[in-house]
């Protein structure tokens, strides 16, 4: 069933809808967010950044953090006073969870929460704008289940306003869901098996955002190398044999992808990394643990030395590579040896940035279950020492780009007047004086400060970029 704005009286045109959707945890879930406004903007919504004006507030939740589910239901609590403040106006706001908690909880929300009108599972928010009519009508509305049609098919696209809007740099979904089962992790049961997006849909989506004006891309999944999507010969393509093509499309300056996983790092996907000039020195591929014990325990099927194999390659093929990675801390059973394996893995790879987070478990998942929990005092001075090894490496890397001259996508105005912010090829933000005309623009800055988070730097002669890469090859940089 398709929603359909009743006319508003005495009014040609419907009244717009106002819709408020708060995005929580990965870049996936920003992107379903976008898609889920984009498919609603044909039914009459415009999306409002102020919850309490809104007709429909959809939490687009996350089920990695701590505690998610509580998150979430001590949000929903907030967001009841603002339903009740509505109905005070005689306005009705129609609330609903998406996202990874709503697939995780279904019915259970609605128990616990009787703001709640609507759950809706990632898998089915093609089927949103129906979806809301039956919640707007009055009924409690539960859709957790995966459907068989591809919801990519039926999701509407961005308008061309809405993509100018979000910036130069966009995320497309390539694939989704993951066969991997960590034991530590809820993504295999919320988002179900691997699913690849065949390539000519993807290349049809990516040549619509470069027309709007979309210069840099992240290809995103939750295993995105194991990507297997059928290309345009009819064989299942890789993830590089996609880069390749969409390093084609005219305007797509830069490419990126993220998540990796250290197994389905494929030969030709390094060689990308030394072939495909779009292709942006920069991964993350996380490992989680730096002890073997641990990571057999968490079902990573990869070793350290594998890991530290394919980090080898990679770097053989390009010296350039900025390493990101995530790791637990304090995962079940780790000694205090296993996790001095973790930070000596730090130490050798030396990473230029890294999330670490304690482990904690998640309902439903088979380490959740396990008996030796590590106690929470442990787990906090673990973190400790972890993060200073990470931000030391950070630091270095960073002081390491004083200097250097490499071109900087240019995404937006700055916070100081005639400044501008934008992205280097390894993702730190920079910041320079620039034109405003500069935005959506690459130019060559030369690093002059080093900030706690961000790079600040001046702009380059456009002919220094390959001139001072010339010689910061030549002299190792
Ligand atoms: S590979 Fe990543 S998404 Fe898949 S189960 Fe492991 S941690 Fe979760």
């Amino acid at each position: 069933m398709t929603y359909e704005n009743p006319p508003a009286p005495g009014a040609g045109a419907p009244e717009p809808r106002r819709l408020f959707i708060k995005s929580y945890g990965c870049q996936m879930n920003v992107y379903d967010s976008q898609r889920m406004a984009d498919t609603l903007a044909p039914e009459g919504y415009v999306e409002t950044a102020d919850p309490a004006a809104a007709d429909v507030v959809v939490l687009n939740t996350c089920h990695i953090r701590e505690k998610a589910a509580e998150k979430v239901y001590s949000e929903l609590g907030r967001i009841r006073k603002l339903k009740d403040a509505a109905a005070g106006d005689g306005r009705r706001m129609v609330v609903a969870v998406a996202g990874c908690v709503a697939q995780a909880e279904g019915e259970e929300i609605l128990r616990r929460a009787g703001s709640v009108d609507l759950v809706v599972g990632p898998q089915s928010y093609h089927r949103l704008p129906g979806l809301l009519g039956r919640a707007e009508a009055g009924e409690k509305v539960v859709e957790t289940e995966f459907p068989v049609e591809d919801k990519f098919d039926i999701l509407s696209p961005p308008s061309r306003a809405a993509t100018r809007k979000r910036g130069v740099a966009a995320f497309v979904t390539v694939q989704e869901g993951c066969d991997k089962f960590c034991t530590f992790c809820v993504v295999p049961y919320t988002r179900g098996a691997e699913v690849s997006r065949p390539a000519a849909k993807i290349v049809a989506e990516v040549e619509r955002l470069a027309a709007a004006g979309v210069r840099e891309l992240t290809l995103i999944g939750q295993n995105v190398n194991a990507y297997h999507g059928v290309g345009a010969d009819g064989r299942d393509w890789t993830l590089a044999r996609l880069l390749w093509r969409i390093a084609e499309i005219p305007g797509i300056a830069r490419l990126r992808y993220t998540t990796s996983h250290p197994r389905d790092v494929g030969d030709d996907l390094i060689a990308a990394h030394r072939d495909l000039p779009a292709l942006m020195p920069q991964l993350h591929l996380p490992v989680q643990s730096g002890s073997d014990r641990i990571l057999a325990a968490m079902n990573r099927r990869h070793t350290r030395a594998d890991y530290l194999a394919v980090v080898g390659r990679l770097r053989s093929a390009q010296p350039e590579l900025a390493l990101s990675s995530d790791f637990i801390v304090g995962f079940p059973g780790e000694t205090d040896e296993d996790f001095r394996d973790t930070v000596r893995l730090v130490e050798t790879i030396g990473f230029a940035s890294a999330f670490s987070f304690k482990y904690s478990p998640r309902p439903g998942t088979p380490a959740a279950e396990l008996t030796e929990q590590v106690e929470e005092s442990v787990k906090d001075a673990r973190l400790q020492i972890l993060q200073e090894a990470i931000e030391r490496h950070r630091a270095a890397f960073n002081a390491s780009c004083r200097g250097r001259t490499f071109d900087v996508l240019f995404e937006r105005p700055g916070r100081h007047p005639g400044q501008l912010v934008g992205r280097s090829p390894y993702l730190q933000p920079v910041q320079a004086i620039a034109p405003a005309a500069l935005v959506g623009q690459l130019r060559p800055v030369t690093v002059t400060e080093i900030g706690p988070n961000s790079l600040f730097g001046a702009l380059a002669a456009p002919e220094m970029t390959s001139v001072q890469r010339g010689r910061e090859i030549a002299a190792g940089a």
